[in-house]
This record gives structure tokens, C-alpha cells and sequence, in this order.
């Protein structure tokens, strides 16, 4: 294989992680390639307001400041796959990268496909998603307008989705299956001060009801096992995240959850592989947290590359 046909740096994924990483490669002259994955952007996509990323002093929308981080990266000569990566081959160098379309050869590689939202799980939840079930308020909010909706979920998610449909629906249920909320003070004081917003501690959702659409959700006291039903038109899941790993399985170490393992930074056990953003990290998983990491990881590539020499 010829030389030209080689990348130097290949990155995976395009959110806050991705894009910062793409533009410091970038201005690092590696001329990375980002694979974005069909949904491009991340969590951010799915956010209204941004409050705490610094440099906006009266917030910003969440898809804004993606679509800034990604023009920041073009400006500097990063060229865009709009695919998803199916399959990657870390055992044999240069790493190979299949997405939809082509087959990727490159000597670095970052990892910042970011995590995804969870479900219940529940078969009648698969069935309505769509048609009342969601994982994104900012997405549907809008077709539930002065309707009445539930939120499961007692962290940060649940609180913003909450929060936001507040604005929208008649009335938002927030559903928690114990009676401590997870999610920031500063947040639940917010949701807690909306008038049409109520909490109903230590409950799940056993089913989701209805014919062709979300009619209501069948709740089970999780102490005294009392079933009882809710009647809403949209039942919106806020219960966390899953990290997008499956194309790494066999390729590179994962912990129980499926978070890439870190062996130091932003080093995964793969030389020549990094990784940055909520893919690893569970803990912080803020936009500015991934951008920070997306900046280091292309440091640690822009070093390998530099020792491969
Ligand atoms: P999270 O903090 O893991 O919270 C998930 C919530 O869902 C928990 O309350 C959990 O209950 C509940 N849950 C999990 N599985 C469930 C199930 N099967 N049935 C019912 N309930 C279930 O996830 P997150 O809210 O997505 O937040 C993740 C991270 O992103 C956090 O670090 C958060 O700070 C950050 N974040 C920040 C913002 C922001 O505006 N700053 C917004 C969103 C997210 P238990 O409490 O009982 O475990």
C-alpha cells in the first residue's frame, strides 16, 4: 500500500471530544480525518440551553456550538466522513477503519464516539418509541405541547428533560425509583420550583399503555409493590447513558459497562490509539471536560506520530 493512502490520524466521532481533538490536530498540520457517525455532534445535538460552557456569557444552544466546533475544525482543512465506523482492525498497523462506504487506513487512530441514551427496556416502550415514548425532550418535546408527559429518571438528564418540558406541557411527572434525586441541587431547585411539575418517589414504570399511542404508564410502588396508572400522552426515558463501543469489542479493552479502558490520560492499551470524551469517562462527561480531553488526545497522537518517525 502506498504511503498517500495512509492517514496520519483518523478520529471517531464529533462531539466536543472529536472536534476539539480534530482542531488541534488540524492546526498541528496532521490533517486529520473525522469520521462522524450519522448522528454528528453528540449529546449536544439533543441540548437547548448550554449555560457552563465557558466564552458565553448569555449560554448558547447546544447544536450552535457544535456546529461552531465543527466549523473551527473545516477552517483548518479537517475533512468530514458523514458515516458511521462499523468495524475497526487494531491488531495489524496501520489500523484499519471500516465505515459505511470505504475502507480507512491510518496510523493514529482517536476514539470519541461519546455514549448514547439508555432505555428501560420494557417491550411495550420499544413499541411505542416514536409514538410517545422518548430519550429526548428537546426532539419531541414540541409534539406533546400542553399535553401531559412523564420523566424517568432521578440524575442530571431527568432534571433538564423536566425542566424543559415544563415549559411545553401541562403537566410533567417526574418518576424516580428511589426517594434521593442524583442530579445537581442547583437543577432540582429549578424543576422543583415549576408549578406543573410533581414527583412521585420510589416508583417504576412497569408498562407503557396504550393502543396506536402512549395513553398512560402502569407505576409499581418499589416498597409496598401498589400498582397504580398514570394517564400521559409522552413518557420520556432519562435513565443515563450507554458508551458507543460496540465496533471496538475484541479490539481494545472495555470495562463491564463498556467504557474503553484507560491506561493513562488519554493512552488506551493500543498504541497509537487514544481515546477522549464520555466514551471513558463517566464521571465528568461535560462538554468542556471532553473538549479538554479531545485537546489532549491530540497532543498524545501528535507525540506517537512525531516517535514513529
Ligand atoms: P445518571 O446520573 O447516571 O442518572 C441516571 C438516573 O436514572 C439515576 O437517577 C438512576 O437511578 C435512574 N435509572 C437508571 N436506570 C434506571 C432504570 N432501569 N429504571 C429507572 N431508573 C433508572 O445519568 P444522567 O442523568 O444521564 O447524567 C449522566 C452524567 O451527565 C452526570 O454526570 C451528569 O452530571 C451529566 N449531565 C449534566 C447535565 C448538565 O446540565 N450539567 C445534563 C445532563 C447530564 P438511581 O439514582 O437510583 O441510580
Amino acid at each position: 500500500m502506498e504511503k498517500s493512502q495512509i492517514e496520519k490520524l483518523i478520529i471517531i466521532g464529533s462531539g466536543p471530544a472529536g472536534l476539539t481533538a480534530a482542531i488541534y490536530a488540524a492546526r498541528g498540520s496532521l490533517n486529520p480525518v473525522v469520521i462522524s457517525g450519522r448522528e454528528a455532534g453528540g449529546q449536544l445535538m439533543l441540548t437547548t440551553d448550554v449555560d457552563d460552557f465557558p466564552g458565553f456569557p448569555e449560554g448558547v444552544q447546544g447544536p450552535d456550538l457544535m456546529d461552531k466546533m465543527r466549523k473551527q475544525a473545516e477552517r483548518f482543512n479537517t475533512k468530514f466522513i458523514n458515516e458511521d465506523v462499523l468495524s475497526v482492525d487494531l491488531k495489524s498497523r496501520p489500523f484499519t477503519i471500516k465505515s459505511e462506504s470505504r475502507t480507512l487506513k491510518s496510523d493514529s487512530l482517536i476514539i470519541a464516539t461519546g455514549a448514547s441514551a439508555m432505555w428501560l427496556g420494557l417491550e411495550s416502550e420499544k413499541r411505542f418509541i416514536g409514538k410517545g415514548v422518548s430519550s429526548c425532550a428537546i426532539c419531541d418535546g414540541f409534539f406533546f405541547k400542553d399535553k401531559n408527559v412523564v420523566v424517568v429518571g432521578g440524575g442530571d438528564t431527568a432534571m433538564r428533560e423536566a425542566q424543559y418540558l415544563s415549559k411545553l406541557c401541562k403537566s410533567v411527572t417526574l418518576v424516580h425509583r428511589r426517594d434521593t434525586l442524583r442530579a445537581q441541587s442547583a437543577l432540582v431547585e429549578l424543576v422543583k420550583s415549576k408549578p406543573n411539575v410533581k414527583f412521585i418517589w420510589n416508583t417504576i414504570i412497569e408498562e407503557i399503555l396504550g393502543q396506536d399511542k402512549v395513553s398512560g404508564v402502569k407505576l409499581k410502588n418499589t416498597q409496598n409493590g401498589q400498582i397504580s396508572t398514570l394517564e400521559v400522552d409522552g413518557a420520556f426515558i432519562a435513565i443515563g447513558h450507554k458508551p458507543n463501543t460496540d465496533f471496538l469489542k475484541g479490539q481494545l479493552p472495555l470495562d463491564k459497562k463498556g467504557y474503553v479502558v484507560v491506561k493513562n490520560e488519554t493512552h488506551t492499551e493500543v498504541d497509537g490509539v487514544f481515546v477522549a470524551g464520555d466514551v471513558s469517562d463517566y464521571h465528568y462527561r461535560q462538554a468542556v471536560t471532553a473538549a479538554g480531553a479531545g485537546c489532549k488526545a491530540a497532543f498524545d497522537a501528535e507525540e506517537y506520530l512525531e516517535n514513529l518517525k
